[in-house]
């Protein structure tokens, strides 16, 4: 049985203090369908059973006039005590001056003898616990329609119940995310999604059994549970990401562990750093526990920020298209022969924010799909530019995120850019990260295939940045293939691993594509990248992504000396 049904069966926990044993019982009578009824014969006994069950009681009915200690004495106690103050007090009196002092003294209504209808007295106990649990709960929905999970209100009423009742138990407070949901509805659309969340809901229950855990759908595809201690999420994260069937491979989930949370944060708190910890990962394909650190505070703090800002620096026209030239070594001397469009944003308070601060963020929650069409219109029309006014065609590559693969208007959207530009697709190169070509290759390979009959060229980027595997590459419908800046880092730190590379080489050379080497910044790496054969490199040794203008004097030096 789960906690919450002990907790609704058993009922909340009203104290009925009254001395005298028919009032007890008439009370009791009353209240019993609903409450669990603790009693108690004067006030001593009352006020020990108060403290003795201070976390758990839910009101308090007290008689004024009892032997030992009177109920204004007890009603003062309870007031005064911080650990007690939150439980609701309702007097019991027949004297009507005693119920405007014991108003003053902190009960929160009366009920007067002799005792009204059983329902006047039902509707004013259920309305004082409700206002002294601060919530309308009890008019919102307990489950979540979907999943039958709890909805979010319920959640954390509950995982404060389980607080009071195990106020020793160390607890975790943990967000489940799916990476990129939106791509999976997309992908598979809205009824598959759902399947998947009822899924995930299912083995969420079944790994989380004890009565102890309580969990919910906060949104959309995230998902929290409140659960006693311990350390296995790992293992956890790869039961829920292994949920069978066809859709076994596509659905990646992150886990944000806020562990041993420290009981004195509101519980909206603690779950907001289970989720700060979730976000951290956000991008991170390979790693699906994250656990909270404090410094992650300030970092999410400035993602949201971003977020908020995004629209407006977007009309503001915040966002830069910088251009890193790309040089070829095939032969004497390296010849610029192409730029890669990187966007940047120059922000009018924080300066400039490169893109490893914001992709990201944008990717996650769909934003990017309006900057880079941006970004890519920017390109565009500067491409069309140089053309004009200087004579000068340069091809200039632009990056595409995972969720952009999905689109089925992708193909109209970049025909249009060219179009509307006057430019070609020979103009305008098409960057595909080699980790949108993993875990769903079909459907990516499709789209990259269709571009490509409408005569774009792909250029496959971040390849071995670890997604991928060498022989992947001969079955991929790809132009080019551009190294990731880790790999040729790795493999000059480690000469042997030079190796690594002329293997990729020799397969490019196979498959009749050039290779692009990314993150190129000494002499000794663009020596030894050229005597392996390396067709083209990008980075640092020869200049940073440069301004529309800086990257113009490039172009028109190149002019002048041919
Ligand atoms: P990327 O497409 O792999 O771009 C190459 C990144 O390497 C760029 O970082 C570039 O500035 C950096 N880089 C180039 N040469 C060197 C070097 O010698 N040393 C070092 N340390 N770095 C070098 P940047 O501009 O910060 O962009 C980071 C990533 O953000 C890009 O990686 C790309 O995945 C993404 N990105 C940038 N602009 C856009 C955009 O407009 N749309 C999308 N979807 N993604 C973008
Ligand atoms: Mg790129
Ligand atoms: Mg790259």
């Amino acid at each position: 049985m789960k906690f919450s049904d002990v907790y609704t069966e058993g009922k909340r926990h009203i104290l009925v203090a009254d001395d005298e044993f028919i009032n007890r019982e008439l009370l009791e009578n009353i209240l019993s369908d609903e409450y669990d009824v603790l009693k108690a014969e004067d006030g001593e006994m009352a006020l020990e059973m108060i403290r003795h069950n201070r976390n758990t009681l839910s009101l308090i009915l007290l008689d004024l006039i009892m032997p030992k200690m009177n109920g204004m004495d007890v009603l003062k106690v309870v007031s005064e005590d911080p650990d007690l103050k939150g439980i609701p007090v309702i007097v019991l009196t027949s004297d009507q001056d005693s119920e405007v002092m014991s108003l003053k003294k902190g009960a929160v209504d009366f009920i007067p003898k002799p005792y009204p209808q059983p329902d006047v007295i039902k509707a004013r106990i259920s309305r004082s616990i409700e206002l002294a649990e601060g919530r309308q709960i009890i008019s919102a929905t307990e489950r979540d329609e979907l999943t039958g999970l709890y909805t979010i209100e319920y959640f954390y009423r509950y995982s404060n119940q389980v607080d009071k009742f195990f106020p020793a138990e160390a607890m975790d407070a943990l967000c489940f995310d799916v990476n990129h949901f939106h791509v999976l509805n997309e992908r598979f659309g809205m009824e598959k999604g759902d399947e998947i969340l009822k899924l995930i809901a299912r083995r969420l229950e079944s790994i989380f059994g004890d009565p102890r855990c309580i969990i919910c759908r906060k949104t959309a595809d995230t998902f929290l549970v409140y659960c006693p201690h311990r350390d296995d999420y790992k293992k956890v994260a790869e039961e829920v990401c292994d949920l069978g069937g066809d859709i076994e491979t596509a659905i990646k989930i992150r886990v944000g562990v806020y562990s041993c949370c420290d009981k004195k944060l509101d519980i909206h708190a603690r779950f907001d750093r289970a989720k700060i910890a979730a976000d951290k990962i956000r991008n991170n394909y390979s790693v699906l526990v994250s656990d909270f650190d404090e410094k992650l505070i300030d970092a999410e703090l400035f993602a949201e920020q971003l977020v908020e800002e995004f629209p407006k620096a977007l009309a503001g026209k915040q966002f830069q298209v910088y251009f890193q030239p790309k040089f070829d070594i095939r032969g004497d001397k390296p010849v610029l022969s192409s730029a890669e469009a990187l966007v940047r944003w120059c922000h009018p308070k924080l300066g400039m924010i490169s893109p490893g601060a914001f992709i990201p963020l944008f990717e996650e929650d769909g934003l990017i799909v309006q900057l880079d069409e941006y970004v890519w219109r920017g390109a565009a029309e500067q491409i069309a530019e140089w053309k004009k006014r200087l004579g000068i065609s340069v091809p200039v590559s632009i990056n595409l995120s995972r969720a952009e693969m999905y689109d089925p208007k992708l193909v109209e959207t970049m025909e249009q850019i060219t179009g509307d530009n006057g430019i070609t697709t020979k103009d305008l190169l098409l960057e595909i990260t080699e980790s949108a070509y993993v875990s769903d290759s079909a459907q990516i390979v499709e789209r990259v295939k269709t571009l490509r009959e409408h005569g774009f060229f792909i250029e496959m980027d971040d390849f071995g940045s670890g997604y991928s595997s060498l022989n992947m590459i001969s079955e991929l419908p790809i132009d080019a293939l551009k190294l990731d800046m880790m790999f040729i880092r790795n493999a000059f730190n480690k000469l042997k691993d030079t190796r690594m590379i002329s293997i990729v080489i020799d397969i490019a050379d196979y498959l009749g594509v050039p290779v692009i080497a990314e993150g190129v910044e000494t002499e000794e790496q663009y020596l030894a990248l050229k005597k392996l054969g390396c067709a083209i490199i990008q980075g640092y040794y020869f200049s940073k992504p440069l301004p529309a203008a800086d990257f113009e004097k490039l172009l028109l030096d190149k002019k002048s000396s041919e």
